[in-house]
C-alpha cells in the first residue's frame, strides 16, 4: 500500500492524496489550489495521475480547497463512486455551482479557462453518496471506511480507512475547540497511519471566553469609531458561527446600539438553508435554541443581501455598520467593493477572522500593507486592520496534539499536510517529541510505502 501527496503539501490548499491499496486507488479529497495567480493556475494543469484509473473518491468536507476539483476529475474521465457526508454533499453542490459562476464570469472578462461545466457538477452530485457520521461503509476488497465528525464546518469529517487490518486516517480539516453550533471533534480510533492537517501547527488560539470578549470589544470599538466593520468571511467557514455569536451578543450580552449587519454573500446565504435543514448536526446549545424556536440566523438588525442591487444599497447606509462578505482571503467577491470604499476611511475597521494564504490581499493587509491594489486601482489603507486568530475554523497546535494523544491507539506514522512549511514542521516535531511518532512533512508528488 502506498500514498502520494498531490496537493496541500507545504501549503494549505489543493488537498488531493492518492491511496493505492494494491487492489483499489482511493483519492482523498480533490480540492482547488487557491491564493496566488501561480497557485490558482495549477488548477488548469492535467491531473498528475490518470482520473480513469481512480476507483473512488472520499471527500472530507465542502471547502473548495478540499472538494473544488471533483467535477474536473469527472470531466477528465473519473467515473467511480464519491463518498461524503450528507451535509457535505449539499454544501459541495453550492460550492461547485459558485465556482462555475465565477469561472464563466472570468472567462467572459479575461478569457481564463473553465475547469468544468454544469453537466460535470450534475454528474459529481449524482455519483456521490451522502453517508452518516459513524456509519461503516464496506467498499469491497477488504476495505471499509467511517466518516467521523471533525467539528470543522457543517458536515466536515475525518475519515478512517481500514485496509485488510491496517488503519489509516485522513483528518481533512480539524475544527477549533468549543465553537458555536458545531459539535466537538470526535475521538480518533485505533490507527497505524495518520494524515493530519497543520494549518495552525505552530500556533495557540485564545479560549472561547477570551475570543467572545475580543469579538465583543472589537464591535464596541468599531461602533464608537462610527465607520464600517468589514469582515471577509469564508461563506462556509465562520459566517454562520459569526451570525450565531452576533445574535447572542445583541440579544443576551447587551451589545448596543444594534447596528445594521449585512450578510453580503449569496453563497453564505444559500448555505444557511443547509444549516437550517440539518439540526441533527447541531451541538447541544444550538439544538436547545433550535428546539425552543430561536432562529439564530435571523435577528432584526441583520439584512441578507442576495441580489447585487441590494448589495450596492449598503453604501447608502450610514455607519456604524458591519458587512460580512466573501471571499474569505479577499482574492475576489463582494468584499473587494467594500474594501475599496472603506479601507481609505480611518473610522472603519477590517476584521480578519480566517486563515489568509500567502500572496492574497487578505494576507497583505494582515501583514500591515498601507497601500494595496484592488481591481487595478491603488487604494490607501487608513482603516484599522485587526485579526481574531481564535475565530479560525482550524484547531491550534494544542488541539491537534491532544487529538492524536487521545486516539484509541496512537498512530506510528504521521504525515503533516495542509500547512505551510513552518507550522507543518513545528507540528511534526511536537508529535515526534511528545508522542514518539515518526512524523513527516511530505513534498508535493512524494510517495510513501505504508
Ligand atoms: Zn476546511
Amino acid at each position: 500500500m502506498n500514498i502520494t501527496f498531490f496537493g496541500a503539501a507545504h501549503e494549505v490548499t489543493g488537498s488531493c492524496h492518492l491511496l493505492d491499496t494494491g487492489s483499489k486507488k482511493i483519492l482523498l479529497d480533490c480540492g482547488m489550489f487557491q491564493g496566488s495567480d501561480f497557485n490558482e493556475g495549477k488548477n488548469n494543469d492535467t491531473f498528475p495521475f490518470d482520473p480513469k484509473s481512480v476507483d473512488m473518491v472520499l471527500v472530507s468536507h465542502a471547502h473548495a480547497d478540499h472538494c473544488g476539483r471533483v467535477p474536473k476529475l469527472i470531466k477528465e474521465g473519473f467515473s467511480g463512486p464519491i463518498y461524503m457526508t450528507k451535509g457535505t454533499q449539499e454544501l459541495a453542490k453550492i460550492i461547485w455551482e459558485d465556482s462555475y459562476h465565477i469561472m464563466s464570469y472570468n472567462n467572459r472578462k479575461f478569457q481564463s479557462p473553465i475547469l468544468f461545466y454544469p453537466e460535470d457538477i450534475e454528474a459529481a452530485y449524482s455519483h456521490s453518496t451522502g453517508v452518516l457520521y459513524n456509519e461503516t461503509i464496506d467498499l469491497g476488497s477488504g476495505i471499509s471506511v467511517v466518516f467521523k465528525d471533525a467539528g470543522h464546518i457543517f458536515g466536515a469529517a475525518f475519515i478512517e480507512i481500514s485496509v485488510n487490518g491496517k488503519t489509516l486516517c485522513y483528518s481533512g480539516d480539524i475544527g477549533n475547540k468549543d465553537v458555536p453550533i458545531l459539535r466537538e471533534t470526535e475521538q480518533l480510533g485505533s490507527l497505524d497511519t495518520l494524515l493530519i492537517e497543520s494549518t495552525y501547527g505552530n500556533r495557540l488560539h485564545e479560549s472561547r471566553k477570551d475570543r467572545e470578549k475580543i469579538f465583543f470589544d472589537i464591535f464596541k470599538e468599531a461602533i464608537a469609531r462610527g465607520g464600517t466593520i468589514m469582515m471577509p468571511a469564508f461563506s462556509l467557514e465562520r459566517t454562520q458561527e459569526i451570525l450565531y455569536t452576533l445574535n447572542d451578543m445583541f440579544e443576551n450580552k447587551k451589545l448596543l446600539p444594534k447596528i445594521p449587519i449585512f450578510l453580503d454573500s449569496p453563497m453564505a446565504i444559500r448555505a444557511i438553508d443547509v444549516y437550517k435543514a440539518h439540526p441533527e448536526y447541531y451541538d447541544e446549545e444550538a439544538f436547545k435554541k433550535y428546539s425552543a424556536g430561536d432562529d439564530f440566523f435571523e435577528f432584526p438588525n441583520l439584512t441578507l443581501t442576495l441580489r447585487k442591487e441590494d448589495s450596492i444599497k449598503i453604501n447608502s447606509v450610514k455607519g456604524p455598520k458591519c458587512v460580512i462578505a466573501g471571499s474569505g482571503m479577499m482574492n475576489g467577491g463582494r468584499i473587494l467593493h467594500h474594501a475599496k470604499r472603506y479601507l481609505p476611511d480611518e473610522r472603519s475597521m477590517l476584521v480578519i477572522v480566517g486563515y489568509q494564504a500567502k500572496n492574497t490581499l487578505g494576507r497583505k493587509l494582515y501583514e500591515g500593507a498601507r497601500q494595496v491594489t484592488i481591481h487595478n486601482d491603488s487604494v490607501s489603507v487608513k482603516a484599522k486592520v485587526t485579526a481574531i486568530g481564535a475565530l479560525s475554523a482550524h484547531g491550534d497546535q494544542k488541539k491537534l496534539v491532544n487529538w492524536v494523544r487521545h486516539a484509541k491507539k496512537v498512530p506510528k506514522t504521521v504525515f503533516c499536510v495542509h500547512g505551510e512549511a513552518v507550522p507543518a514542521t513545528a507540528l511534526a516535531h511536537k508529535l515526534h517529541h511528545e508522542l514518539g511518532i515518526e512524523a513527516f512533512v511530505p513534498e508535493e508528488g512524494e510517495c510513501f510505502t505504508l
